[in-house]
């Protein structure tokens, strides 16, 4: 099967310029069977293993929803680590590289509180974060998520193991209740079938069982153990 292409999808030019960018032309599997659902707004349940591509899936989608002339927080990305949200971050920065005037604000803990709280006053389209420092913002009221319209939870299962789960209940009930909710895990447990129940409205459930695999020409490699007497040379 040929795989799909990124320039089927109704995406903006600048969309497709970032992609080409990256070097990126066809859709991973878990991009190509959850991105049109995304677009459409639809609430997006995706267990995919590592290394599948779901960043992009969610980055494309939020990006494409966002109106960059409005200096609100339209979307907010929970990650589980400082690292995975700066991975998710700079992904996000590449995927808008095209577009003009995107700010993406990081509110991790581990860092100075003065300096987000300044970022989130000259006004950020999005933001992405780990749900400790997320739910501080709120609390000193420096950060509003009632203009929201895509909430992203990923690695839901790692926050989850990580004992986030009453955070983010909290963090959640300060969104608006029109929004669109992609969730993104590795495995699907109970807890997380729970959480998707009390947070997402009608889901689409996509689950993809293969790996990316950087270099689609894969040279198999095959080694035959002879003897010495059945050399040719
Ligand atoms: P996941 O979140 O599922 O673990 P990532 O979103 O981090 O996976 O993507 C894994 C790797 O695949 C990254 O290096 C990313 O740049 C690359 N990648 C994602 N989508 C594509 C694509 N469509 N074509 C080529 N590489 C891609
Ligand atoms: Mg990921």
């Amino acid at each position: 099967m040929t795989p799909a292409l990124f320039s089927t999808l109704p995406i903006a030019p600048t969309q497709l310029e970032a992609l080409a960018g990256l070097g990126y032309s066809a859709m991973t599997p878990v991009q190509a069977q959850s991105l049109p659902a995304i677009l459409q707004r639809k609430d997006v349940i995706i267990q995919a293993k590592t290394g599948s591509g779901k960043t992009a899936a969610f980055g494309i989608g939020l990006l494409h929803h966002l109106n960059p002339r409005f200096f609100g927080v339209q979307a907010l990305v929970m990650c589980p680590t400082r690292e995975l949200a700066e991975q998710v971050g700079e992904a996000i920065r590449q995927l808008a590289s095209r577009m003009r005037n995107i700010k993406v604000v990081m509110l991790c803990g581990g860092k100075p509180f003065g300096p987000q709280r300044d970022s989130l006053e000259h006004g950020a389209h999005i933001v992405v974060g780990t749900p400790g420092r997320i739910q501080d913002h709120l609390q000193r009221q420096t950060l509003d998520l009632t203009s929201v319209a895509t909430f992203v939870l990923d690695e839901a299962d790692r926050m989850l193991d990580m004992g986030f789960a009453e955070v983010m209940a909290t963090i959640t009930a300060a969104l608006p209740k029109k929004r669109q909710t992609l969730l993104l895990s590795a495995t699907f447990p109970d807890d997380i079938k729970k959480m998707s129940r009390a947070i997402q409205r009608q889901p689409i459930e996509v689950k993809v069982d293969t790996v990316l695999t950087h270099d689609e020409t894969v040279v198999e490699q095959l080694f035959f153990e002879i003897q010495k007497h059945e050399r040719n040379t």
